[in-house]
């Protein structure tokens, strides 16, 4: 069966060698019942740890079955350990957070064999063993002899034609001794059991061999009684452990030391919500430094706006606008772009209030005071009451609109404030976010000012760009030009009336031509009768024409509108579902120029992030690797069970992955608490707003790739030692 030749082992440690045993020759068989005795130090553990493959030799050759083992691989012995050889040790190696069952079960789990399976057979041990009222108590709750009864168990319920029993007795008294050593003779029958013990006497009555040891080498070897020839041993070839049983006992051991499960938990949840919480103040920073800067274009610089233009040139139609507010992120459309730039002002002895000139009908929300206009000419302000105007004061007020063009005080037309809404805008300090809603008609009217004041109108008269002014007058005829005398002068011998004068208007979004004939020639006297106007100094440099011919001038479709959203972060969102709509975009918030030193800053605060970042994952990942140390136990005992590096790794993987993503989810959770307003952290919820689906992965996926990495580099590392070695340095 086992026949060692001139074997010897050494030790070597800090440079000097020791002799574990030196020159044994020993040839054991199946049936037998060999007792090792020697004083302490005499090799005998070291002999049964080179029989058992737990410890390497150095010298000689030791044959399995007559096959030569000094070429075996780490591989072959962990193979022949688990096809032959049943471990029972003086310190038991039981994994003590399992129970009797679980310590005996988790052998066979080891060895490929099924849940259902095992279960009678493992009953059935306990049974035998004599410990049926202790199955579901943990191990470390019993006595010595209780113990090694368990290991006992353990090492027949694999079935192996070997048992290495190292001092088995040398922990229990007398009488747990006795009981433990008939067990074991009961079960040297049609095994070959090796027994090394202090104790002769207790073992007399049952062995058949005597070995005795002194300074490794064996000094004795007598037959006590005969031993019946015994056939070849029968040996089991053994499965690899099933994936079900990893992910059981990967499971198993996540949860079975409470502090340790607590403590991984922790660190997990610790480092889910630091690397998180890193990541969304970065993202803030971010978020608002791009707010921060200036444009010369735009006097409107709120960063939620986006000024769009239809593609084909053409301008905005009704259905584009709806489509435009079907957009979930868009708040509101101020479909005249230049109205947003050019704000209007509204005075009077009290106040003086400026702000975007919106339509009334697009006024969804709740007024704060007063009520909704009821004729044309009565407005709502919306703003935040941190500006001076915002005062109950301005409530029912009648204000005067400053042309936009000349900046005069149109005296006769007066707005009435009647309702007022108060609103916390989201702002830059370049800009105010007042809204002032108005009728459809004063709309119109403020849209031709701002026609007007962005267009560039000629007027050509005899083939002379002449410098006079345009405007409507209700008493001018469709087509007709009333001018004033001064004409007469402008052009040598001719008279003016039934002359042409072309007007050009030119702004950005088109040009238009209108042809009108001299009808009419004003001065001093006629001003009154003809144009209804009084003074004739002031408007001697106007030509007067049709409030239709004027209106179709400038009152001129949108070519150009902003867009609003609710948040500046979704911006990007928005801009791109409206290319996808056909629409140019220009958001206000990609216009703004930052000075070089906040670039500087922003580069730094990238780096400085990264860096805690990465600091972050190294602290926690030296963190796990330190509790995972205790761990080292239950993987040396399991390994002397018979499990590969593979299945330790494999083990551990599952452990952290099982407790890393319960400390992921319940941090979700925790977000999803306060996403939905069960409980308020502020913190939280200012951060978590930054933060996408897109991090959440991210983050997931790191941390899982944390864990693998610890559990790879951590079964390697307990791999470097031998079994044994790794064990005893922990024991
Ligand atoms: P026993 O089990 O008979 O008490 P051991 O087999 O444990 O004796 O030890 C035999 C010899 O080998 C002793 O001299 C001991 O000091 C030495 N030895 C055992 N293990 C080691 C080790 N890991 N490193 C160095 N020397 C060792
Ligand atoms: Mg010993």
């Amino acid at each position: 069966m086992i026949r060692l030749k001139n074997v010897s082992k050494f030790y070597y440690s800090k440079g000097v060698i020791a002799s574990g045993f030196t020159k044994v020759n020993l040839k054991l068989d199946m049936g037998e019942f060999v007792a090792i005795t020697g004083e302490s130090g005499s090799g005998k553990s070291t002999l049964l740890n080179v029989i058992s493959g737990l410890d390497s030799y150095e010298e000689g050759e030791m044959y399995i079955n007559g096959e030569e083992t000094s070429h075996y691989t780490e591989k072959d012995f962990e193979n022949y350990r688990r096809t032959y050889i049943g471990n029972i040790f003086q310190s038991f190696n039981l994994v003590n957070s399992y129970s009797v069952y679980q310590n005996i079960e988790l052998i066979l789990l080891l060895n490929g064999e099924k849940k259902k399976d095992i279960k009678d057979k493992v009953n059935e041990l306990i049974q035998k063993v004599g410990l049926e009222k202790f199955k579901n108590t943990k191990v470390s709750k019993l006595s010595g002899g209780q113990k090694q009864r368990v290991a006992i168990a353990r090492a027949l319920a694999k079935d192996t034609p070997i048992i290495i029993a190292d001092e088995p007795t040398g922990n229990l008294d007398e009488k747990s001794a006795k009981e433990v050593i008939q067990l074991l003779s009961q079960i040297a029958k049609d095994k070959l059991v090796i027994v090394v013990t202090h104790n002769y006497e207790q073992v007399e009555p049952y062995v058949t061999r005597k070995i005795k040891m002194h300074d490794g080498k064996i000094i004795e070897d007598k037959v006590i009684r005969p031993v019946e020839k015994q056939k070849n041993p029968k040996t089991h070839t053994y499965k690899n452990i099933t994936f079900a049983n990893k992910i059981r006992l990967g499971i198993r051991n996540a949860f079975n030391i409470i502090p340790k499960f607590l403590l991984v938990f922790a660190v997990y949840f610790f480092i889910t919500s630091a690397l998180l919480s890193e990541y969304a103040s970065f993202k803030k920073e971010e978020h608002l430094s791009s707010l921060e800067g200036y444009n010369w274009v735009f006097t409107d610089l709120s960063t939620n706006r986006i000024v769009v233009k239809k593609e084909n040139g053409e301008p905005f139609l009704d259905a584009d606008y709806q489509k435009i507010e079907e957009i979930e992120a868009v708040k509101s459309i101020s479909k005249n772009d230049l109205l947003v730039d050019g704000k209007i002002y509204l005075n009077s002895d009290v106040s003086y209030v400026y702000g975007t000139a919106m339509e009334l009908n697009t006024f969804d929300k709740e007024l704060d005071l007063g009520r909704m206009p009821t004729n044309d000419y009565e407005i709502i302000i919306e703003g935040s009451p941190d500006y001076y105007f915002m005062s109950e004061e301005l409530l029912n007020s009648e204000l005067n609109r400053e042309d936009l063009n000349t900046a005069q005080i149109k005296e006769d037309y007066k707005l009435k404030v009647v309702g007022m809404k108060y609103t916390e805008e989201e702002t830059n300090s370049y800009s105010s976010s007042t809204k002032i809603y108005v009728s459809d008609k004063v709309m119109k009217d403020i849209e031709k000012e701002i026609n007007e004041r962005y267009s560039t109108i000629k007027t050509l008269y005899q083939n002379q760009y002449t410098s006079y002014l345009v405007a409507p007058n209700e008493n001018v005829p469709v087509g007709k030009a009333y001018v004033s005398q001064e004409f007469e002068y402008l052009a040598e011998n001719v008279n003016p009336i039934d002359k042409t004068i072309e007007i050009e208007v030119e702004n950005m979004y088109y040009d238009e031509k209108l042809n009108v004939t001299i009808d009419k020639i004003y001065t001093k006297n006629n001003l009154e009768t003809l144009l209804k106007l009084k003074d004739y100094e002031e408007n001697a440099s106007t030509i007067f024409i049709s409030t239709q011919d004027y209106d179709n001038l400038f009152n001129k479709n949108v070519y150009q509108s902003s867009v609003f959203v609710e948040d500046s972060r979704e911006v990007e969102e928005v801009a791109k579902e409206l290319q996808d709509m056909g629409i140019q975009t220009l958001a206000i918030k990609d216009t703004l120029v930052s000075s070089g030193t906040s670039e500087i800053l922003r580069i730094f605060k990238t780096v400085v992030t990264i860096v805690v970042v990465v600091a972050l994952l190294f602290v926690s990942y030296f963190i796990i690797k330190i509790i995972l140390k205790s761990r080292n136990v239950y993987f040396s005992t399991i390994r002397m069970l018979g499990a590969t590096k593979k299945i330790c790794k494999n083990l551990l993987v599952i452990e952290l992955f099982v407790v890393s993503n319960l400390a992921f989810f319940a941090f979700i959770g925790l977000i999803l608490l306060v996403q939905n307003n069960v409980i308020t952290i502020d913190y939280l919820n200012n951060l978590i707003t930054y933060l996408s689906i897109r991090d959440y992965i991210l983050l997931y996926v790191i941390l899982i790739l944390m864990s693998y990495i610890t559990s790879l580099k951590f079964a390697k590392s307990i791999f470097k030692k031998t079994a044994i070695n790794a064990y005893k340095e922990e024991v």
